[in-house]
């Protein structure tokens, strides 16, 4: 039987990356609604392509094709067997909660959706007995490694270490957009590729793998392996680790995630190879270089709306690093000021929580006007 499916964020990295495998896997999925954000010429072009039901955009008069939809209804339509969340931003959790409470499967390459709400939306799911298959490489990678949590000690996330890895601290304070943007091993949006230089994404990783795994965060470690083959791993209570490795290629973990728990040969373009990679290398995060990585644990650790506040602040900042108004290192101290001056609530509900994320992100804003 096929298995019924819509995408949020069809136009997005890791939306065209997963009609990629849909296509290559055509008797294995049927399309019932497409939706994407303002680029609705290549959204056509998906809709002419893979015939979804509905299809969703932020100006519907300009689909032709499908029957407009919104993602609300999406998510409320139960011939779905799964949905693929890969929007970016805080539009992915509502619709999200929608899903689950319509029992239809997920799969997460949202991060806010966990970083945000992941105390709301990981209950919500196991009490509708919904299953929440993450699409980062990373958690991917771990979810591939568990087969009985309780016996795990401690999960090991790699990083890639991003394009300032080996580069110093001032190298770093005077980086400019497009050095950057120059990521050595993943090519991905423009936010998360601003995430990666900082570590703040690694952060963001952390914390969705203690919701997504019920992990404590002294029990989550980071290691920097910069080829990225080893895409994770985690250390069972014996002492043996198992970890995942692949050639660093998205669609292996999107096509595991939509089409779990079955494998399928689908794009795999060459075989692994041990002696082409010839060697990899770990190391530990320079804590000092990479403090976001340092601000997110804490964050987690305090929890609540802590990483609500953390996340917009770092947000809004990287918006006006891309936008050239900051340095890249006045992201780290603006989502540092940010967090100072923040009180947390201890169960945020969503509505506060989106009442937060407004209000963080107006602030930030000022903060930055401030300093220009
Ligand atoms: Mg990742």
């Amino acid at each position: 039987m096929k298995r019924r499916i819509s995408i949020l964020g069809s136009t997005g990295s890791i939306g065209r990356q997963a009609l990629e495998v849909i296509e290559k896997l055509p008797d294995k999925f049927e399309i019932i609604a497409l939706a994407a954000g303002s680029n609705t010429e290549l959204l056509n072009e998906q809709i002419q392509k893979f015939k979804p039901k509905y299809a969703c955009a932020s100006h519907p008069e300009n689909i032709v094709g499908a029957k407009t939809i919104t993602f609300e209804e999406i998510c409320s339509d139960k011939t779905n067997d799964i949905i693929l969340v890969a929007v970016s931003g805080k539009i992915g959790l509502k619709p999200t909660i929608t899903a689950i409470n319509n029992g239809i499967d997920i799969a997460l390459a949202n991060k806010e959706t966990l970083v945000m709400a992941g105390d709301i939306v990981m209950p919500l799911a196991k009490k509708r007995g919904v299953k929440i298959v993450p699409v980062d490489s990373e958690h991917c990678a771990i979810h591939q490694c568990i087969k009985d949590i309780s016996q795990v000690e401690k999960l090991i996330i790699t990083a890639s270490g991003g394009p300032f890895l080996h580069k110093t601290v001032n190298d770093m304070k005077n980086a400019t957009v497009s050095e950057a943007l120059a990521h050595p091993r993943w090519n991905m949006g423009r936010k998360i590729t601003v995430d990666s230089a900082t570590l703040m994404n690694k952060g963001l990783e952390v914390i969705e793998a203690h919701h997504l795994f019920g992990m404590p965060y002294d029990k989550i470690d980071v290691v920097v392996h910069p080829q990225s083959i080893v895409h994770s791993a985690i250390e069972y209570k014996d002492g043996s680790v198992i970890a995942q490795l692949g050639l660093p290629s998205m669609h292996i973990p999107i096509q595991y995630a939509i089409t779990y728990p079955e494998r399928f040969e689908g794009i795999k373009s060459k075989s692994f190879s041990f002696s082409e990679i010839a060697r990899l290398d770990f190391e530990e995060p320079d804590w000092n270089k990479f403090k976001a990585l340092h601000i997110a644990y804490n964050s987690g650790k305090e929890g609540g709306s802590v990483p609500v506040c953390m996340n917009a602040a770092n947000e809004e900042a990287v918006f006006a690093f891309l936008e050239n108004k900051i340095r890249l290192f006045d992201i780290i101290d603006i989502t540092e000021k940010m967090l100072e001056k923040h009180t947390k609530i201890t169960t945020p509900t969503i509505d506060e929580i989106f009442e937060i994320d407004k209000e963080v992100r107006i602030q930030t804003k000022e903060l930055i006007s401030s300093l220009n």
